[in-house]
């Protein structure tokens, strides 16, 4: 059954990280989530879309990274929250579970842009690493959390609009070549239907079981 008891939440946060990406933190009031998790968030108007949870399960805040999409009912109007006014959410709700539910089984991580999130509520609440990570975003300023993830496990960056000097330029399934393949590894992959699907055909071809292969789709295309 459907839990439907929306709460209201307090913003706290609404911090630019560029001109398209922001960080929306609101008061946790007490919500129990577990890393992987969504939330939709609500307008004024009524219309809702799924926001997955960017922080750790044990922290104080809950906080989302989102991408203002041009033109969108939504990520526009939360981009223009004040710090005080309150956004309505839903419980928490969600199937992609990184890095949980497999036992001793190693893992790696393989996002684009804000589907870093899931992974970043991960590295805050748990302490086994994954084996890999792999980071796809457009330009190196989109990278949040990028430097956190590099101190924490082996991490790449693929950036596909830009040169920067000690990354790669490209699309991070270029990269795949690099991962550990091992047909005991779980593969969580979060971000656009595109690569994942990519990733996931890729790894299909090597042999590993579907069972093995993760997604979390946030925009298709
Ligand atoms: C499970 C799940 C979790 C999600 N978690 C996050 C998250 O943590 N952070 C986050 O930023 N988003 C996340 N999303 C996406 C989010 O739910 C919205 O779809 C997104 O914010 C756009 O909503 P909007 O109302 O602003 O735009 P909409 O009104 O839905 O669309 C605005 C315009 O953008 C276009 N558009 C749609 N996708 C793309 C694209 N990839 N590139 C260019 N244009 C596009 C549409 O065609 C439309 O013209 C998640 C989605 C899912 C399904």
């Amino acid at each position: 059954m459907i839990n439907l008891d929306y709460t209201n939440h307090r913003i706290i946060g609404v911090q630019r990280i560029n001109n398209e990406l922001f960080e929306l933190t609101l008061e946790r009031s007490g919500m129990e989530f577990t890393p992987g998790d969504c939330v939709a968030l609500y307008t004024d108007t009524d219309k809702s879309r799924p926001y997955s949870i960017a922080s750790g399960a044990n922290a104080d805040t809950l906080s989302f990274i989102i991408r203002e999409m041009e033109g969108g009912e939504v990520s526009p109007w939360l981009a223009a929250r004040q710090l005080g006014e309150t956004v309505r959410i839903t419980p928490p709700f969600g199937w992609f579970r990184p890095g949980q539910d497999i036992g001793d089984a190693p893992f790696t991580f393989i996002a684009t842009g804000t589907g870093i999130s899931p992974f970043l509520s991960y590295r805050d609440t748990f302490e086994k690493p994954p084996e890999h990570c792999l980071y796809g975003v457009r330009r190196k300023a989109d990278a949040f959390g990028f430097d956190r993830l590099q101190n924490w496990c082996p991490t790449q960056l693929a950036v596909s609009r830009e040169n920067p000097a000690s990354q790669h330029h490209g699309r991070v399934t270029d990269l795949l070549d690099t991962l550990p393949l091992d047909h005991d590894t779980h593969y969580y992959c979060c971000g656009l239907e595109s690569m994942v699907n990519e990733v996931g055909d890729w790894l299909q071809n090597r042999g590993i079981q579907l069972m093995n292969i993760h997604r979390e789709v946030f925009f298709h295309g």
